[in-house]
């Protein structure tokens, strides 16, 4: 099992997988998130949110841990906007029935849905508060959390996700885990209150437009600077446990993230009040339950059931109830 994590985990400092199954913000930056993201919300949530931080904290890299064995569950993570045209945002219907109608739902999916799927979750979300559900509320809240992190990264918005139709395969994660992990410590994590959102659809639209148009950016810069600074110099070895792994050289990485000017820092910033304000948004259009009600249970027995056999599934591709008889 370990030498099959260090093969993953060289494999994918490498770039070398060759569809968007992997990729999103490296679990680092997505724990970082919905963690810091705790602290934009007003009283009445904070400390019903606060008591759980770590949960919303842990189990904000699920939605990647199961995409391997849960089909639909890739393109929740991203939309190819340039696949549909040049200038996609006049192309493609807002909302889901008409963009269904247009292109079909299985090309929809081919190419991700990551918008919509937060408007999903924003009901899903709505309703749990609603019913007063602390398991859903918090399962809810870190998945929602997951999402909206990756509608922020420009690579998840175009299909040449990885670089690899233009000779940067690699960029994808050097972009969204190399970075955050080298830099992550020095930024400032004022990113201000959770605000209201009247549309939560519109929001995630909005979003993925301005990730978007910060892609040609991410990708020119790195082209630009990999013809400054040679090879030898780009990349660099590390140890990680037992093994040597390639990865984007500190002095390239910071070269890189001072022509990006701060992107990285800002995209970050960004997801995390999105992420409080569409909590803080469905908390609100649930009719502002009282959650200091909730406040004296703690995570849940059939929560805690729920994420082992997930779990289970995730690490042995099979359901824990074929195993062991488990029928909850
Ligand atoms: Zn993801």
């Amino acid at each position: 099992m370990k030498t099959k994590n260090h093969v993953l985990v060289l494999l994918l400092l490498l770039g070398v997988f060759s569809t968007h199954q992997l990729y999103s913000w490296g679990f680092f930056a997505h724990k970082r998130i919905n963690r810091m993201a705790v602290f934009t919300l007003p009283p009445e949530m904070f400390s019903f949110y606060k008591k759980h931080i770590e949960y919303i904290t842990d189990h904000a890299t699920d939605p990647d841990s199961r995409r391997n064995v849960v089909a639909d569950e890739a393109p929740r993570h991203y939309i190819d906007c340039d696949h549909y045209s040049t200038h996609p945002f006049d192309s493609i219907p807002t909302y889901w029935k008409a963009a269904v109608a247009k292109y079909s739902e299985d090309s929809l999916k081919a190419y991700g849905i990551v918008p919509w799927h937060i408007e999903v979750m924003m009901y899903r979300l709505t309703d749990a508060f609603k019913q007063g559900n602390i398991d859903r509320i918090l399962k809810l809240s870190s998945e929602i959390g997951h999402y909206i992190g990756d509608s922020h990264v420009p690579l998840h918005t175009t299909e040449n996700y990885n670089g690899q139709l233009t000779g940067q395969r690699g960029i994808h994660g050097f972009w969204e885990s190399r970075i955050p992990e080298l830099k992550a410590e020095g930024y400032d994590y004022f990113v201000g209150r959770a605000e209201y959102i009247e549309n939560p659809l519109k929001k995630a639209w909005e979003t993925v437009q301005v990730s978007f148009s910060e892609k040609d950016s991410v990708l020119l810069f790195e082209a630009e600077l990999s013809k400054k600074i040679l090879s030898d110099k780009k990349y660099s070895f590390e140890n990680r446990g037992t093994t040597t792994v390639k990865v984007y050289s500190e002095e390239f990485t910071s070269a890189y993230d001072k022509m990006l000017n701060g992107m990285v820092e800002r995209r970050m910033m960004a997801s995390i009040l999105t992420v409080g304000s569409m909590w803080y948004t469905a908390w609100v259009n649930a009719g502002q339950p009282n959650l200091d009600r909730l406040d004296t249970k703690e995570v849940s027995d059939s929560l805690r059931k729920a994420n082992e056999a997930e779990e289970y599934l995730w690490k042995h591709g099979k359901p824990l109830e074929t195993v062991k008889g488990h029928t909850d």
